[in-house]
C-alpha cells in the first residue's frame, strides 16, 4: 500500500523549499503536527499576540512563530493542519467546577428547566426505566421557584414514580430535595426521626408523617444512603463528565469539593486505576473529606513512585503534598472550605437591600464555619502545597478569610500559597488591597451576572451588584483573577459563556450590571487560560502557547478578539487537544 502523505498548504510548501538551508549542520527537530493558516493566540503577554504557526512534538509545544521558521520543523511524518481561518488558543483551564459531582448527575435524570410537577414525575418515570433494578431512581436540577406550583414534589407524588424503589430528587443548588417512601425507608428515617443539626425533614401538619421535602444535612442523611457508584456506573460518571468538559475546550478540569458524595474518592481512584481520563483533573478535597483524600492520594503516590531507597516514600508520609504530579491525569491540588451561602444567603457586613424570601427583618446572611475551624485549616495547610480554596460571596466571609490568612502569615511567614477566593462576589477596596498583599486569587462566577444578575440587583441593591465580580478593578490594579462556571451550578461548563459574561455583563433581562467592571475580551481569555494556570500553580506547563509547555490546545470557529462582543457567546469549540492528542472534535 502506498504511503499516504497529507498535502501541505501551498504557502508552507513554498516556504519549506525556500528555507531548506544549505550545509546546515544541526537538524531542527521534526514536528509531529504543525498548525497554521488561522489566528494563533499565544496568550503570553499583557496584550494580544498572534503567531503564524505552532509546532507540536511528543505532546509538547516545539515551536511558535512565523510560518517561515516553522517550516524548518517539517518532516515526512509531520501532520500539517490548516486552521482555515479558525482560531487556536491554549486549552481552557477550569478554576472552579465540580466534574465528579457533575458526572454523577449526568447518570441521573436531568430535571433542569422542568416547568411543573407532572413533567418532573414524567422525567423521573423515564429515569426509572433506565435505572438498574437495584439502583436508586435519582434526578437533579429542578428549581422550585421556577416551577408552576412553586414547591418541591411530595412523597406521595414521588411514590407514583415507584412504590417500592427509592426515588430521590435534588434541586439545582444541591441543598434541597425530596424522597419517596422507599428512599426514607432505605435511609432508616421516619416522621419520628429527629432533624439533624443544620437541616430538617418537612412533616405533614399533624407531625405524624413525612411530607417528602428536606433541607441541607437532612437531605445528606438520605442521599448518603444511596448505593455508591461502582463498576460501569463509576466509569460512566467520570468519562461522561470529562467528555462534556473537553467539548467546552477544557484541557484541565476541576473537582472543587471531592467528598461531597461518599463515593467520590472511589470514583476518582477507579479513574486513576483504569486510566479513564482524557484531560487533567485538579482536585480540591472538601473540608470533611480532607484526611480521607490525602490518605488516598498518598497511597496512589506511593504506588506510582519509583522506590530506589524509600526516601521519597518517607518524605511523602510526612508531606503528602510533596507529590505535585498528575498521576494518570489526576492531581490533588487543594482543599475546600465553605464560608457562606449563595446569592440569597451570602454573608455580608451590611444587610440585604431586599430581604430574601423566607427571611424576616434585617438580614445579612450567615457564616458557615467558626473562625477556629478556618484558622486551624490555615495553620495546617498554609505551609504546604495544598492550596486553600474558600467559597465566599459576601464581604463578611472575605473578612473571615483574610483574618485567617493574616494569622497564618504571622505564624508561618509569607508563602507563595495563592489562596483561592472562590466567587468573591462582593469585595470592599480595603479587602482587595489585603488580597494583593497575601497573593490571593479570586475566581469569579460570572453566572452571578448571567443568569443570576437580576436577582443580585434586587437582593444586594444596585451598588453592590454593580461592583460585584470586580474584574476590571483587579485588571486595573494588575492583579490576577479568573472566571469559573461552578458546573453543575451552571448547567454546562461553558467557557465562552464566562467570557461573554465578563465582557458584556448583560443579565437575562438585558440590563448591563456594573458597566465599569466590564473587561476587554483579551483579559477575559486570560482569565480562563494564563491566569487560570497561575491560579492552580501550573503556569510553568500550561496557560500560554510557548515552546516547552504542554500542547494543550483548543480550536474555536471564530476569534473572540475579532467578533462583535455581543456574539462571543455564539462562538463554538471545534476541537480540543490534550498534549497533542485530539480529545474532542465537532
Ligand atoms: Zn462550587
Amino acid at each position: 500500500m502506498p504511503h499516504v502523505i497529507r498535502p501541505l498548504p501551498v504557502h508552507l510548501i513554498a516556504l519549506a523549499i525556500a528555507c531548506l538551508p544549505l550545509g546546515r549542520t544541526v537538524e531542527a527537530q521534526v514536528a509531529d503536527t504543525l498548525y497554521s493558516g488561522g489566528d494563533i493566540l499565544t496568550m503570553r503577554g499583557p496584550t494580544a499576540d498572534s503567531v503564524e504557526a505552532l509546532a507540536v512534538k511528543d505532546g509538547r509545544i516545539l515551536f511558535v512563530g512565523t510560518a517561515a521558521d516553522a517550516a524548518k520543523h517539517l518532516g515526512p511524518g509531520t501532520t500539517s493542519v490548516d486552521l482555515a481561518g479558525k482560531t487556536l488558543l491554549p486549552g481552557f483551564i477550569d478554576t472552579h467546577g465540580h466534574m465528579v459531582y457533575f458526572g454523577k448527575n449526568l447518570v441521573d435524570a436531568d430535571l433542569f428547566g422542568t416547568p411543573d410537577i407532572p413533567d418532573l414525575v414524567a422525567r423521573m418515570k423515564r429515569q426509572a426505566g433506565r435505572t438498574p433494578a437495584d439502583g436508586w431512581i435519582v434526578g437533579f436540577g429542578y428549581q422550585a421557584r421556577e416551577m408552576r406550583e412553586g414547591r418541591t414534589a411530595t412523597l406521595e407524588e414521588l411514590d407514583t414514580v415507584s412504590a417500592d424503589r427509592p426515588v430521590l430528587i435534588v434541586d439545582r443548588s444541591g441543598h434541597l430535595g425530596a424522597a419517596n417512601t422507599a428512599a426514607f425507608k432505605a435511609a432508616g428515617i421516619s416522621a419520628d426521626s429527629p432533624d439533624p443539626a443544620g437541616g430538617s425533614f418537612s412533616r405533614k401538619a399533624d407531625g405524624r408523617s413525612l411530607l417528602g421535602p428536606m433541607e441541607e444535612t437532612a437531605l445528606n442523611a438520605v442521599r448518603g444512603r444511596r448505593p455508591p457508584f461502582t463498576g460501569t456506573l463509576a466509569d460512566e460518571a467520570i468519562t461522561g463528565a470529562a467528555r462534556v468538559w473537553a467539548s467546552h475546550g477544557h484541557t484541565t478540569a476541576q473537582e472543587a469539593g471531592l467528598g461531597l458524595g461518599n463515593d467520590d474518592i472511589g470514583i476518582v481512584l477507579n479513574a486513576i486505576d483504569r486510566q479513564l481520563l482524557p484531560i487533567d483533573l485538579y482536585i480540591a478535597a472538601k473540608d470533611s473529606a480532607v484526611d480521607d483524600t490525602i490518605a488516598a492520594s498518598y497511597t496512589v503516590a506511593s504506588q506510582y513512585s519509583a522506590k530506589p531507597d524509600g526516601t521519597r516514600e518517607k518524605l511523602l508520609a510526612r508531606r503528602p503534598d510533596l507529590d505535585k504530579r498528575y498521576i494518570n491525569r489526576v492531581r490533588l491540588g487543594g482543599v475546600k472550605f465553605w464560608l457562606d451561602g449563595s446569592i440569597d444567603t451570602a454573608w455580608f457586613t451590611q444587610p440585604y437591600t431586599t430581604t430574601p424570601p423566607g427571611r424576616t427583618g434585617s438580614f445579612s446572611g450567615y457564616r458557615q464555619i467558626p473562625d477556629e475551624v478556618l484558622d486551624a485549616a490555615f495553620d495546617r495547610f498554609w505551609p504546604t502545597n495544598l492550596q486553600i480554596n474558600m467559597h465566599m460571596n459576601g464581604d463578611a466571609a472575605a473578612d473571615q478569610a483574610l483574618a485567617a490568612v493574616a494569622k497564618a502569615i504571622r505564624k508561618h511567614g509569607m508563602r507563595d500559597h495563592r489562596p483561592v477566593f472562590v466567587h468573591a462576589s462582593w469585595l470592599r477596596p480595603d479587602q482587595i488591597e489585603k488580597m494583593k498583599a497575601c497573593g490571593a486569587v479570586p475566581t469569579f462566577l460570572p453566572a452571578g451576572i448571567v443568569p443570576g444578575g437580576d436577582s443580585v440587583v434586587k437582593l444586594w441593591g444596585p451598588e453592590r451588584a454593580a461592583g460585584a465580580m470586580a474584574a476590571r478593578t483587579f485588571l486595573r490594579a494588575g492583579l490576577p483573577f479568573t472566571f469559573s462556571h461552578d458546573a453543575p451550578v451552571s448547567p454546562t461548563p461553558s467557557v465562552l459563556a464566562l467570557i461573554d459574561a465578563g465582557v458584556n455583563r448583560r443579565t437575562a433581562s438585558g440590563v448591563v450590571v456594573g458597566p465599569d467592571e466590564r473587561i476587554p475580551p483579551y483579559a477575559a481569555l486570560q482569565a480562563v487560560t494564563s491566569m487560570a494556570a497561575y491560579q492552580i500553580k501550573e503556569e510553568a506547563t500550561k496557560g500560554t502557547l510557548e515552546p516547552g509547555k504542554l500542547a494543550d490546545l483548543v480550536i474555536l470557529d471564530k476569534n473572540p478578539l475579532r467578533v462583535e462582543p455581543a456574539t462571543i457567546k455564539d462562538i463554538r469549540v471545534l476541537e480540543t487537544i490534550k498534549e497533542g492528542r485530539t480529545v474532542f472534535s465537532r
